[in-house]
Protein backbone atom coordinates (compact mmCIF):
# COMPACT_ATOMS: atom_id res chain seq x y z
CA UNK A 1 0.00 0.00 0.00
CA UNK A 2 0.97 3.57 -0.43
CA UNK A 3 1.62 6.24 1.64
CA UNK A 4 -1.77 7.66 -0.46
CA UNK A 5 -3.21 8.81 2.77
CA UNK A 6 -0.77 11.70 3.14
CA UNK A 7 -3.19 12.79 0.37
CA UNK A 8 -6.07 14.73 0.23
CA UNK A 9 -8.88 12.10 0.84
CA UNK A 10 -11.06 12.65 -2.72
CA UNK A 11 -7.50 12.89 -4.82
CA UNK A 12 -8.01 10.96 -7.85
CA UNK A 13 -5.75 8.10 -7.49
CA UNK A 14 -7.31 5.07 -9.33
CA UNK A 15 -10.88 4.12 -9.64
CA UNK A 16 -12.68 1.57 -7.87
CA UNK A 17 -15.97 -0.40 -8.60
CA UNK A 18 -18.63 -2.22 -6.91
CA UNK A 19 -20.10 -4.65 -8.75
CA UNK A 20 -23.10 -5.11 -7.50
CA UNK A 21 -24.23 -2.09 -8.09
CA UNK A 22 -23.53 -2.04 -11.74
CA UNK A 23 -26.40 -2.60 -13.87
CA UNK A 24 -23.71 -2.77 -17.09
CA UNK A 25 -25.77 0.57 -18.67
CA UNK A 26 -23.12 1.51 -20.45
CA UNK A 27 -23.29 5.00 -19.76
CA UNK A 28 -19.63 5.49 -18.53
CA UNK A 29 -17.71 4.03 -21.29
CA UNK A 30 -19.90 5.89 -23.64
CA UNK A 31 -18.76 9.09 -22.07
CA UNK A 32 -15.42 8.20 -21.82
CA UNK A 33 -13.72 10.87 -23.57
CA UNK A 34 -10.44 8.12 -23.87
CA UNK A 35 -12.29 5.00 -24.45
CA UNK A 36 -10.34 3.05 -21.90
CA UNK A 37 -13.46 1.02 -20.20
CA UNK A 38 -14.11 -1.84 -21.63
CA UNK A 39 -17.64 -4.26 -20.27
CA UNK A 40 -19.31 -7.05 -21.31
CA UNK A 41 -22.22 -8.18 -20.56
CA UNK A 42 -25.32 -10.61 -21.29
CA UNK A 43 -29.03 -10.82 -20.85
CA UNK A 44 -30.87 -13.09 -19.08
CA UNK A 45 -34.34 -13.27 -18.54
CA UNK A 46 -35.81 -12.48 -15.08
CA UNK A 47 -39.49 -14.73 -14.32
CA UNK A 48 -42.27 -13.12 -13.97
CA UNK A 49 -43.51 -11.47 -10.90
CA UNK A 50 -46.81 -11.98 -10.26
CA UNK A 51 -46.73 -15.13 -12.34
CA UNK A 52 -48.55 -14.33 -15.58
CA UNK A 53 -47.00 -11.02 -15.66
CA UNK A 54 -44.59 -10.00 -18.36
CA UNK A 55 -41.61 -11.68 -18.62
CA UNK A 56 -38.26 -9.11 -18.05
CA UNK A 57 -34.91 -9.29 -19.23
CA UNK A 58 -31.64 -8.21 -16.71
CA UNK A 59 -28.17 -7.52 -17.49
CA UNK A 60 -25.30 -9.88 -16.05
CA UNK A 61 -21.86 -8.30 -16.04
CA UNK A 62 -19.06 -10.46 -17.81
CA UNK A 63 -16.30 -8.51 -17.78
CA UNK A 64 -15.29 -4.60 -16.63
CA UNK A 65 -12.09 -3.15 -17.06
CA UNK A 66 -10.40 0.28 -17.06
CA UNK A 67 -7.17 0.82 -19.24
CA UNK A 68 -5.36 3.16 -16.83
CA UNK A 69 -2.54 3.54 -19.48
CA UNK A 70 -5.07 5.73 -21.67
CA UNK A 71 -6.94 6.95 -18.32
CA UNK A 72 -6.64 10.75 -18.41
CA UNK A 73 -8.39 11.10 -14.34
CA UNK A 74 -11.09 13.13 -16.05
CA UNK A 75 -13.79 11.69 -13.62
CA UNK A 76 -16.58 11.50 -15.90
CA UNK A 77 -17.08 8.21 -15.45
CA UNK A 78 -18.03 8.81 -12.17
CA UNK A 79 -19.99 11.69 -12.24
CA UNK A 80 -22.68 9.74 -14.67
CA UNK A 81 -23.00 6.29 -13.30
CA UNK A 82 -25.88 6.68 -12.16
CA UNK A 83 -25.86 3.65 -9.16
CA UNK A 84 -22.93 4.99 -7.53
CA UNK A 85 -20.61 2.05 -8.61
CA UNK A 86 -17.59 3.53 -9.14
CA UNK A 87 -15.49 5.73 -6.68
CA UNK A 88 -12.24 7.61 -6.52
CA UNK A 89 -9.76 5.88 -4.43
CA UNK A 90 -6.58 7.79 -3.28
CA UNK A 91 -4.29 5.13 -4.10
CA UNK A 92 -1.84 5.85 -7.09
CA UNK A 93 1.13 3.64 -6.59
CA UNK A 94 0.47 0.81 -9.39
CA UNK A 95 3.06 1.62 -12.09
CA UNK A 96 3.96 -1.17 -14.19
CA UNK A 97 6.53 -2.20 -16.37
CA UNK A 98 4.37 -3.72 -18.81
CA UNK A 99 1.90 -1.49 -19.96
CA UNK A 100 -0.61 -4.22 -20.44
CA UNK A 101 -0.84 -3.88 -16.86
CA UNK A 102 -2.47 -1.35 -16.48
CA UNK A 103 -5.34 -2.59 -17.69
CA UNK A 104 -7.62 -3.32 -14.41
CA UNK A 105 -9.70 -6.24 -14.99
CA UNK A 106 -13.01 -6.04 -12.49
CA UNK A 107 -11.52 -8.02 -9.52
CA UNK A 108 -8.60 -5.49 -8.79
CA UNK A 109 -10.75 -2.53 -9.41
CA UNK A 110 -13.00 -4.23 -6.59
CA UNK A 111 -10.02 -4.36 -4.60
CA UNK A 112 -9.74 -0.70 -4.58
CA UNK A 113 -13.16 -0.43 -3.19
CA UNK A 114 -11.23 -1.23 0.49
CA UNK A 115 -8.80 2.02 -0.25
CA UNK A 116 -12.08 4.16 -0.79
CA UNK A 117 -12.50 6.57 2.11
CA UNK A 118 -15.30 7.57 3.66
CA UNK A 119 -17.67 10.16 2.42
CA UNK A 120 -17.19 13.17 4.27
CA UNK A 121 -19.64 13.81 7.19
CA UNK A 122 -23.01 16.35 5.51
CA UNK A 123 -22.74 20.23 6.04
CA UNK A 124 -25.33 20.80 8.87
CA UNK A 125 -25.45 24.34 7.23
CA UNK A 126 -26.11 22.75 3.49
CA UNK A 127 -29.52 22.46 2.03
CA UNK A 128 -31.52 19.86 3.13
CA UNK A 129 -32.18 17.19 0.26
CA UNK A 130 -35.03 17.78 -2.09
CA UNK A 131 -37.40 15.13 -0.95
CA UNK A 132 -36.63 15.96 3.00
CA UNK A 133 -37.59 19.68 2.08
CA UNK A 134 -40.78 18.90 0.43
CA UNK A 135 -41.81 16.25 3.26
CA UNK A 136 -40.96 19.26 5.64
CA UNK A 137 -43.37 21.48 3.62
CA UNK A 138 -45.85 18.90 3.61
CA UNK A 139 -45.86 18.21 7.27
CA UNK A 140 -46.56 22.08 7.53
CA UNK A 141 -49.12 22.29 5.89
CA UNK A 142 -50.78 19.91 7.32
CA UNK A 143 -50.14 21.28 10.74
CA UNK A 144 -52.23 24.41 9.12
CA UNK A 145 -54.62 22.67 7.59
CA UNK A 146 -55.42 20.66 10.57
CA UNK A 147 -58.91 21.17 12.60
CA UNK A 148 -58.05 22.67 16.24
CA UNK A 149 -59.60 19.88 18.43
CA UNK A 150 -62.38 22.58 20.17
CA UNK A 151 -63.37 22.42 16.66
S1 LIG B 1 -11.65 9.04 -15.41
FE1 LIG B 1 -12.21 9.80 -17.48
S2 LIG B 1 -10.70 8.91 -18.85
FE2 LIG B 1 -10.60 7.74 -16.91
S3 LIG B 1 -11.99 6.00 -17.19
FE3 LIG B 1 -13.18 7.64 -16.26
S4 LIG B 1 -14.11 8.77 -17.99
FE4 LIG B 1 -12.45 7.51 -18.81
S1 LIG C 1 -22.38 3.82 -15.56
FE1 LIG C 1 -22.27 2.70 -13.62
S2 LIG C 1 -23.93 1.19 -13.76
FE2 LIG C 1 -23.54 1.91 -15.84
S3 LIG C 1 -22.05 0.45 -16.68
FE3 LIG C 1 -20.87 2.15 -15.81
S4 LIG C 1 -20.40 1.51 -13.70
FE4 LIG C 1 -22.03 0.17 -14.46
Amino acid sequence: MSDAHDLPARSRGVIALIEENCTSCMLCARECPSWCITIDSHSEPVPADPPGGRPRTRHVLDRFAIDFSLCMYCSICIEVCPFDALHWSPEYAYAELDLRDLTHERDRLRDWMWTVPEPPELDDHGEPAKEIAAAERSAALAARTKPSAGG
